[in-house]
């Protein structure tokens, strides 16, 4: 579904990524890790389209898009959920939801929000009111919402467990996984190793820029001392 390949991205002069390489399924999680400043919001958002990467490949459906803007990007079926979530706090959750809509005009707003509604009913709970007043968790289902309004087939996902309670960690979380199981393909950057191989079906380790292992979850879990060495927090 999504395949990229030997992605370099600077800024300015700065080397940010120079190698990343990874790939996304439909119906499956790929969990991107790695130390901070590895260049995993880097990489992500270079293949949004919020970057234009210096070289390399992104291919979604076997069409390649590599630099190709984010408005653009959206409307082929990927959409970004970034770092921080970027809910607009005076705006309502329907509103911020609407907000989803409108980038890609396709979709009908009514039948979004009743699909977003039915997945995170929090959300319908709280329609009316200003987003934010929600908890962190709730932010984080309307940011995954908020990205559901334009129908992805892919989404790509910036640390959602960022600043959350363990328990709320596991919803959302357990969220995600619900996502991938209804066919979406998922690929998601998280700091939270442990939680992150919980629920993912592929493991790339970023480091320093640029790809240092990819396998299974499954081998990934198998030697979480090898990936916590590669995380250098070992
Ligand atoms: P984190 O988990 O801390 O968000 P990350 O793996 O997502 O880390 P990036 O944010 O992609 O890493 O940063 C990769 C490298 O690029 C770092 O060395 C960072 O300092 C640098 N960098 C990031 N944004 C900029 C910018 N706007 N200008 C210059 N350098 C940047």
């Amino acid at each position: 579904m999504l395949e990229v390949t030997d992605l370099h991205v600077n800024y300015g002069p700065v080397n940010a990524v120079h190698g990343v390489s990874f790939a996304a399924e439909a119906g499956k999680i790929t969990l991107v890790l790695g130390a901070n400043g590895a260049g995993k919001t880097t990489s992500l958002r270079a293949v949004a389209g919020f970057h234009k990467p210096k070289s390399g490949r992104v291919v979604l459906d076997g069409q390649e898009i590599t630099g190709t803007s984010a408005h653009k990007v959206v409307r082929k079926g990927m959409a970004l959920v970034p770092e921080g979530r970027k809910i607009f706090f005076p705006l309502t959750v329907e509103e911020n939801l609407k907000v989803g809509a409108y980038v890609a005009p396709r979709a009908s707003v009514d039948q979004g929000l009743a699909v977003v509604f039915e997945k995170f009913p929090v959300l319908a709970d709280r329609r009316q009111s200003a987003a934010g007043l929600l908890s962190g968790g709730e932010q984080q289902m309307l940011a995954f919402g908020r990205a559901l309004m334009s129908q992805p087939r892919l989404m790509l996902l910036d640390e959602p467990s960022m600043g959350l309670a363990p328990t709320m960690v596991d919803r959302v979380l357990g969220s995600v996984r619900a996502m991938a199981d209804e066919g979406i393909g998922i690929l998601m950057v998280e700091q939270n190793a442990d939680a992150g191989l919980e629920i993912a079906d592929h493991v790339v380790v970023v480091n320093r820029g640029e790809t240092v292992w990819t396998g299974s979850a499954a081998e990934a879990g198998g030697s979480r001392a090898i990936v916590h060495a590669m995380l250098g927090d070992a």
